[in-house]
Order: structure tokens, then sequence, then C-alpha cells
């Protein structure tokens, strides 16, 4: 995969100048929800740079704020990244540091870079200042050297309640970039840790632990989006002032979002806390593990980001290219076949009673590599309700009507002789008579049907579920744009249907992606039984398609 953008310059540059020997690149997640979309973005840019210079990217879970991270979210973390194909040269742990980043902490109290502070969190939002005014210093901004190596061993020694005292780097509390002025570098918080157990009750800020992991792994570009533009000024404070080996260097790029889609942790977790979905991988969901079930492909994933570009701005793509990267992807890779999604019976009265025939059919027009397979044919077929209409409304009507013939894809000729409909006067069954004559591949051409639609023999037919999607979340408008995230979402998302598929899928296994033909692509999921087939739909055969 070709990737360009201006990181790619910067690393050819500081390669050519001497500035780095090679590319050294990590993606550090928190592990506290599932990856979304946006994430493929940052880890798409860390590995594919760093292996176009043939260097190397770490995964390193930012595990610092024990409160919300857990095992079930590393496990999925590492299970994303190797679905879209990427293998981390190394697997580490933010906290794994604990002890050494400690030691940069005792380094800066020494260097009387660093201070105990007692105030509260809301008494030190509160003298931090605005983007106008200066902060206040802290009355415990000046206790002595001792006192605060003094102090910061008994914090970690569990001396004090949650929130009771702050470890504060000393910068200035006038600066103006807001970030300098005093930033907490380790708060107290007697919790469970996943993986530290309760080792810690320490915990660093992120502000301070990151540099230093970067700089611990010899990371040389550490890529970051662009909220974290004007903490750059502090990653480079704590490599200058903790006297690290190696200097690693942040850049910035722009957040990628996505058009009625939500790209955020927090909203994404609210959704499954509240069960508004089954789960993270409700194929709704902007989840790495939502989108593969819902059908998308690593490809049409990797395809999709590259074709956004990168930039230094956040920037908002259309969900209609992300599904367009999908087709593109499918096109040739699925299998077509026949599923009848709102079946209507179809009765062929002059067709043998009790005889099955198989008929051939390409499994993709497109790719003979995908083979051939037999479809069965019989006097009782279904076909899609809307391919029927009792009286053909004009010559433009290219499908099934009383008194009309088609052709019955890969089958025969059908015309339609009956249409039996219940007591409200809906169309229940309708009668047809074939044409052996007309058999596909036969070569007939005496005269031209009034159009080529599928079908699925019923005898044989597999029960299926399909669910179809549309947005989780409403177009925004200027009527709903104040109103509450969770008032936002779409109460009709998901809509299923129960139909018909052939026979042929009995074998497939979970995961199969397909085109259903003249209807759209489908995936293969886990919740299908032997009996009973479930399709989620990954994308519509055309954008211009609406539900
Ligand atoms: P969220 O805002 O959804 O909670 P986050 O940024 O807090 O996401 P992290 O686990 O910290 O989630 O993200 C890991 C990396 O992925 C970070 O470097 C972050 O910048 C990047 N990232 C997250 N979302 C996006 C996005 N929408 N576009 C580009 N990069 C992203
Ligand atoms: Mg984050």
């Amino acid at each position: 995969m070709e990737i360009n953008n201006f990181i790619k310059t910067i690393m050819e540059n500081d390669l050519k100048e001497g500035k780095v020997d090679e590319i050294i690149t990590r993606f550090p997640p928190e592990p506290n929800a599932y990856l979304h979309i946006g994430h493929a973005r940052a880890i798409i840019t860390n590995f594919e740079l760093a292996s176009a210079f043939n260097g190397y990217t770490n995964l390193r879970f930012d595990d610092t704020n024990p409160a919300k991270e857990g095992q079930e979210f590393v496990e999925g973390i590492i299970t994303d990244l190797k679905w879209l194909g990427y293998t981390p040269k190394n697997v580490f742990y933010g906290s794994d540091y604990f002890e050494e980043t400690y030691e940069k902490a005792i380094l800066l109290i020494k260097k009387g870079l660093a201070y105990v502070d007692d105030l509260s969190q809301e008494e030190m939002s509160k003298m931090r200042g605005t983007l106008t005014t200066p902060g206040i210093n802290s009355p415990y901004r000046n206790r002595s050297i001792e006192e605060n190596l003094s102090l910061f061993a008994k914090m970690r020694e569990g001396k004090y309640k949650d929130g009771e005292k702050t470890l504060r780097a000393k910068i200035d509390m006038a600066h103006p970039n807001m970030n300098m002025r005093d930033p907490a570098m380790y708060r107290i918080m007697h919790i469970n840790h996943h993986r530290q157990g309760n080792k810690w009750c320490i915990f660093p800020m992120y502000d301070f632990a990151h540099p230093l992991q970067d700089s611990f792994e010899g990371i040389t570009h550490s890529l970051c989006s662009l909220e974290y533009d004007n903490h750059r000024i502090l990653y480079d404070w704590f490599i200058e002032h903790c006297e690290v080996k190696h200097v690693p260097h942040q850049y910035e790029f722009g957040r990628l979002n996505i058009t009625n889609t939500i790209m955020s942790k927090r909203y994404i977790k609210q959704l499954v806390d509240a069960k508004k979905v089954s789960g993270y991988d409700d194929p709704r969901m902007p989840t790495l593990v939502g989108l593969r079930r819902r059908g998308f492909t690593p490809e049409a994933i990797k395809n999709f980001i590259v074709s956004t570009g990168l930039s230094r701005v956040n920037s908002t793509v259309e969900s209609s290219q992300l599904e367009e990267a999908l087709r593109e992807d499918l096109k040739l890779k699925a299998l077509r076949k026949h599923a009848i999604i709102h079946p209507l019976k179809l009765v062929i009265d002059n067709y043998p009673e009790g005889q099955v025939e198989y008929l051939d059919c390409p499994n993709n027009q497109e790719n003979e590599e995908l083979g051939n397979r037999k479809i069965a044919f019989s006097k009782y077929c279904y076909i899609e309700q809307e391919d029927f209409v009792e009286t053909k409304p004009n010559k433009h009507w290219k499908r099934l009507a009383k008194d009309v013939e088609v052709r019955l894809m890969h089958a025969y000729y059908v015309k339609c002789n009956e249409v039996i409909k219940d007591e409200a006067g809906n169309i229940v069954e309708i009668h047809c008579t074939y044409d052996p004559e007309t058999k596909s591949g036969s070569g007939f051409n005496g005269r031209k049907p009034n159009g080529n639609i599928h079908f699925v023999e019923a005898t044989t037919a597999i029960k299926a579920s399909f669910n179809l999607f549309e947005p989780l979340m409403l177009d925004e408008t200027e009527e709903n744009k104040d109103l509450d995230f969770m008032e936002k979402l779409n109460p009709n998302s998901l809509h299923t249907y129960e139909g018909f598929v052939e026979e042929s899928f009995k074998n497939d296994a979970v995961g199969t992606h397909y085109q259903f033909i003249r209807n759209g692509y489908y995936i293969l999921d886990k919740d299908s039984t032997a009996s009973h087939l479930v399709f989620n739909r990954s994308c519509e055969l055309k954008s211009s398609f609406k539900l």
C-alpha cells in the first residue's frame, strides 16, 4: 500500500539529515473500550509509515488510568490489530514503566521542578487562571526538596486518601499555554489495576507518562491526533528535564470523523451500557468489531483510510465513501448468490410434482476463479414480492406481471396466469407455466422475455433472517442539533426480514461475504443455526438506493 502524507515527508527528511537512524512508531490505545474506525487512521498511519522505511511499530497500552480499563479491551484491541493485518514488533503496557516513571518524578523533585500540592482538584483548577488571566501559585509550591521527597514517598506508600495530595510539575503559573501551569504529574487512586493489582496507589498522568514511555521505547516519531497539539510543549519540557537517553518527538494529525457516525469511545460505551445496541460488535457500531460483523473487510477499511488522506486538519468524510470502498473490495471477492428477502410463492403448474432439477450457475460472473455451483429448480419457487405486479404498469416494467413472461435467472421462462389473494386482497401466491424449450444455456432465442429475475427453489430453500441497517445517528439538522446524544439516535436503525436462501449456503462458513443478486452485499452472521441462517447487509449494491 502506497501512502503519502506530510508525516512521511518529515520522516524522509529526518532520515536524510541524520536526525534519526530508523523510524520507530507506536500505537497507544487506552484499553477502556473497543477500537473504532477513527483509531484505524492512527493504526494505519503508524504501521504503514514505519514499514515504508523498514522501521517498526509497537503496540503500547496506555493503561495508566485504571478506573476505566480492563483485560477484555486489551484482548479486543490485539485481535483488531491482527485482523487489520498488523503485527506490532512489541506489545508493551504503560503500567510496566511505573517504576522508571516514578524514578523520573523523583529526579524532577530533586531538581526543584516538581512539588507535592495539598490543594484539591477544584482549588487547583480555580487557581489555574484563564486564557486571558494568569494563574495563582499554590501556597504549597515552595516546599523544600526534602519535604517533597518525603511527601511523595508517603503518597506511594498509601498514607493519603484519593485526591488528598498531587504531584505537580513546577513550571509557570502565568504561562500563556494553560497546560504549562504546573500540570499534575501524579494523582492518588486507591484502586485495583488490571495488571498491577494493588502495587500502586499513585498513577502518572498521560502528559508525564507518555513522553517518557516514548523515550524508553526509542520511539522516533510519536504520532497523535490534533487535540494534543498544545500539549507538545509540555511533552518537550518533560523530555528536556528528565535526562532521558533517547529524545522522541511528537507530531499531530487531524482526527477522522464520518457523517452519522459516533467517533468517541465515551459515546460508544454509553450505547452499549444503555443496551441501545446488542454490544460492541453490533453491526451498526463504528467499532472495528462491529464493522467486521457488518461485513467490512480489512482491505476496504485500509483503502478507505488511505483515500481520506492525512493533514493537520480534522476531517469529516461521508459515510458513503466508506461503503464505496467496501463495494469496490467485495465486487470480485463476494459469492453472488440468490436470496429472497420478501418472499412471494410462485407455483409452476406444468412442472412435474416432486421433481427437482439442478442448473449451472457461476459464483461470480466477473471472476471465473470462484467457480460454479448448482441451483435447484422445481414446481415451487420464491421470488421477490417487488418483482411482481398484477398488471404491468408500463413498458418500463421489466419484471413479472399477469400474462407477462420473464426468465427465472439461470432457469426457464415463466409466464404468470393466475394470482391468488387472501381475504384482505393481498397477493399470497402466483401461478405460472414454464416453457421447457427456454432452458438457460440452451441457446433459445425465439422471443425476448420481459426481464430476468432471480428466484430460490422452495422445497430446498433454507430459512433466513436478513438484518438491514440505517445509520445509528439521525442526520444532524437545525431542529435536533441541541438534543442530547441519546435523543439523536435513529429509532429505525435495524430492520429484520424473514425470507429464504438457496440450498448452497448450507456449507458456508460464518463470515462469508456475498453479493445477493439484485439486492446488496451481505455477510453470514454468527447467530446462524443449521436450519436458520442470519445475514447482515454490509452495504447496498449502489450508493443511490435508499431503504
Ligand atoms: P476517543 O476520543 O474516541 O475516546 P481516544 O483518542 O481517547 O479516542 P485512545 O485510545 O487514546 O482513544 O486512542 C489511541 C490513538 O488513536 C490516539 O493516538 C488517538 O489520537 C488516535 N485516535 C483516536 N480517535 C481517532 C480519530 N477519530 N482519528 C484519528 N486518530 C484517532
Ligand atoms: Mg485518549
